[in-house]
Parts: structure tokens; C-alpha cells; sequence
């Protein structure tokens, strides 16, 4: 079988290697992919993800047997609706699915409408009944913008001036504000591949959202993840599919909104209650670098199971832990140093924002690639990964250095 997945980045690089490891795939290209993935035998394709038409002209040609897509964008822009209306199999949500994380507003008001934990919250459209509702908060307050915004559409303001300026904003990007309680807890993610009969849960996984050790400074697409997370205990797992993701799948059904793909529920607890925070629609950079290694089932066989309608049994490996730490350019997420020469890297690497410069492979962007470990314990996992990376040379890089702290 062949597959395509439509990405550039270290997600894709990883979902790649993992529909390679089936013995039915001779064939996974990636549109457009970068050039460190070619050394793995994924076959990059010049079309970029929003050249719709070209896309579907591509998988018609080669007769793709399935198309996977890893990036938010072409998601919201419709990329799954013209696979579908080519005929095509595809695994991601249609445009209107997609709205769950490209307009929160709507998404509160699914959570709402659908009996799911969140934060309180309220939109508008104009700052003045915005800053009404702000002060019935009290500080902290949320304020988010209602589009997709690369992870940076959120601010957490402790004063007027702040709140005013996050408020003007927001509205001027998207004539809408979203504002919310702030919860103080901690967050975690869960992965859920849903079909048309059913579903996929992932082990848990942790993000690390911020540019410094810590969690200090701006925020960034995620500097490095680990999975299955320790204190996430199973009884908290079954809590939190029975009151967000059993209910989530039943909300989707009962608006209509199916679709075959990837819902990734961000998470927090609220005094020990687990609430959702967002839904994305497709897997997590860095999350799917340390959760698909633990899969153990074969992934293309239970991809198509899925959009089939079959039942599935998936198996991962409960061989220990994941721990995966981005490498990335100095200046990230600000401004980036671009073209800094790589040096040569281990196979546990999955590349991401790279180019070739007269064939040689040079940074291109802020997140350049990830490297990750697996290992019997979650302090062995980092261990590895520190170790390998200080056996490479990355004076010119930028890496975090406490990925995984808040469980070791
Ligand atoms: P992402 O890059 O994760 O997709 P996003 O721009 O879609 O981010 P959210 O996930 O809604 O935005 O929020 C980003 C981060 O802000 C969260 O991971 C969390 O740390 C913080 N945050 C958001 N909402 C709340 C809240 N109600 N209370 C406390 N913290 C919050």
C-alpha cells in the first residue's frame, strides 16, 4: 500500500517512519516533508500543504491508498473535504469537525451543549462588555483569540493595562474575544484516534510549552514531551474518558460532526478534576514523537480499520518510558538564526525545520528536530536523551534541559 502524509515537520517525520513499519506499506511520501527525512526512505514530494488540487491530483496519480494529515491549517481550510469529494481515503476531519480547534468559540459552546468539564467563559465582540465580564473574573483572566494562532493566541493577564491590550487585541484579529476562568493545575494531554464504530486511546502524554527550563519566557509549538506520565494514575485516566472523551465522541455524533482522525484533548486539573482546556484535531508536536513508538499494532491496518468501521484491538508496548527533547534555532520562537549547518545526528532523530544548501542539510526555522529515548524509567529516558544530545555538537542549537522535571 502507499501513503501520504501531509506535513512538514517532526509529527510528520514520526507518522511516516510509523506507516513504513507496516508490512502492507511499500510506499509513504510526504508533502512536503523536509530533506532529513529522505535518509529514512520517506519520499518527500514538492506540493505544498494547502495546494489542494494538487495534493488530490498527486493521490490520484500514484494511487494513494491513504492519506494522513498532521498540521491544523490545512484542517481548517477544508483539506479533508476535497480528498472526500475526489473519492479518496483520508484520515482527518472535515472543515466543520475542524472547527472544535479552529474557533473556540465554537468549541466552548460544543463542551457546553455537550455537559463537558471547562472553564467558564464568555465571547465578544466588543471590549467593553468584554471588561465587564473580565472583572466579574478577577485577575488572572484568560484571554484568547477565537482563530488558530500557532499556539500563541493566548495571554494570561494580572492587570488592567494588560487585559485591556490581550482584550483590543484579540478582537482586532478575529472581531471576537474568548475570556475564561484561569485554572491552576496541572495539564496533560490524551490522543484519541476516533473511527466511524470506534476508537483509540493513547497513553498519556506531557507537553512542555514554554521556550525555557522551568517552564519560563514565551511560548512555543513544544520544546519536548514525555509519555506514559507517572502521576496521571489509571484511575484518573478512566475519570477522564468517562467524563470528557466518552462524552466528546457522543457530542460529535450527536451534532453531526463525524469524521475519522485524530482528536488530541488538552487537559487540567481543577482540584483534582480533570477539565478540558482545548481540543486540537490532529496529534501534537512533540506528543506524537514519544507516543507512536509505543504503539505496537500495525498502524496503516488500524488507520483504515478505523475509517472501514471495523472494530479494532490495538496493542502498544508497556516497555517503560518516552522521552523526547527539540533541538531548536537560537531565537526561537521570537526570531529564529536561520541556516546554522547541521551536524551529523543519530537515527532517533526526526527532523524538522531543515533545508538542503548546496547538499548540505542547514537549519530552516525555529524547531529543527527532535530526538527521543525510550527506557525502564522515566530518569533513565532523560538520562539517555541528555547524554546522546552532549555527544553532539550543538554550540549553535538551543535544547531545554529539564524535559520530563515535573515527574523525575
Ligand atoms: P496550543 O498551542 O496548545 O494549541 P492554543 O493557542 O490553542 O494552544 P490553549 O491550549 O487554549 O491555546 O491555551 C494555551 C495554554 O494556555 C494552555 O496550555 C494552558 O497552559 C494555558 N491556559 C489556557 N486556558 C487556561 C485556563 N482557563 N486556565 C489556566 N491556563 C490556561
Amino acid at each position: 500500500a502507499k501513503v501520504l502524509v501531509i506535513g512538514s515537520g517532526a509529527r510528520e517525520h514520526a507518522l511516516a517512519q510509523t506507516f513504513l513499519k507496516s508490512p502492507q506499506v511499500t510506499d509513504v511520501f510526504c508533502a512536503p516533508g523536509n530533506p532529513g527525512m529522505v535518509r529514512d526512505n520517506i519520499q518527500t514530494i514538492d506540493i505544498a500543504e494547502l495546494d489542494f488540487d494538487g495534493l488530490v491530483e498527486f493521490a490520484k496519480d500514484k494511487l494513494i491508498n491513504l492519506t494522513f494529515v498532521g498540521p491544523e491549517v490545512p484542517l481548517a481550510k477544508g483539506v479533508v473535504d476535497a480528498f472526500e469529494a475526489a473519492g479518496l481515503t483520508v484520515f482527518g476531519p472535515n472543515k466543520d469537525a475542524a472547527r472544535l480547534e479552529s474557533d473556540k468559540d465554537f468549541a466552548k459552546h460544543f463542551m457546553l451543549l455537550n455537559g463537558i468539564p471547562t472553564a467558564q467563559f464568555g465571547s465578544f465582540t466588543d471590549s467593553a462588555t468584554a471588561l465587564k465580564f473580565a472583572t466579574k473574573l478577577g485577575f488572572p483572566v484568560v484571554v484568547k483569540q477565537i482563530g488558530l494562532a500557532a499556539g500563541k493566541g493566548v495571554a494570561i493577564v494580572n492587570n488592567q493595562t494588560d487585559l485591556e491590550a490581550a482584550i483590543n487585541d484579540a478582537i482586532s484579529k478575529d472581531g471576537r474575544v474568548l475570556l475564561e476562568e484561569f485554572i491552576d493545575g496541572e495539564e496533560f494531554s490524551m490522543m484519541v484516534l476516533l473511527g466511524k464504530n470506534d476508537r483509540v486511546i493513547f497513553p498519556v502524554s506531557q507537553d512542555h510549552k514554554k521556550i525555557f527550563a522551568g517552564d519560563k519566557g514565551p511560548n512555543t509549538g513544544g520544546m519536548g514531551a514525555y509519555s506514559p506520565v507517572p502521576h496521571i494514575d489509571d484511575s484518573l485516566i478512566r475519570i477522564t474518558e468517562r467524563t470528557i472523551v466518552d462524552p466528546t465522541i457522543k457530542g460529535i455524533k450527536a451534532q453531526h460532526l463525524d469524521f475519522n482522525g485524530v482528536i488530541y484533548i488538552g487537559c487540567i486539573l481543577d482540584h483534582g478534576v480533570p477539565k478540558v482546556i482545548e481540543y486540537n484535531l490532529r496529534f501534537g508536536d512533540p506528543e506524537t514523537q514519544v507516543l507512536l513508538p509505543q504503539l505496537k499494532s500495525d498502524f496503516y491496518q488500524l488507520t483504515m480499520d478505523l475509517i472501514a468501521g471495523n472494530p479494532v484491538k490495538t496493542e502498544f508496548q508497556h516497555d517503560g518510558f518516552y522521552l523526547g527533547v527539540v533541538v531548536s534555532a537560537p531565537g526561537y520562537p521570537e526570531k529564529p538564526e536561520q541556516s546554522i549547518p547541521m551536524p551529523d545526528l543519530p537515527k532517533n532523530v526526526v527532523f524538522a525545520g531543515v533545508q538542503k544548501n548546496a547538499n548540505q542539510l542547514v537549519s530552516h526555522g525555529g524547531r529543527i528536530f527532535t530526538i527521543v529515548d525510550h527506557a525502564d524509567s522515566l530518569k533513565n529516558a532523560q538520562q539517555k536523551v541528555y547524554a546522546e544530545l552532549a555527544e553532539i555538537d550543538l554550540s549553535k542549537f538551543y535544547y531545554r534541559e529539564d524535559i520530563g522535571y515535573r515527574d523525575i
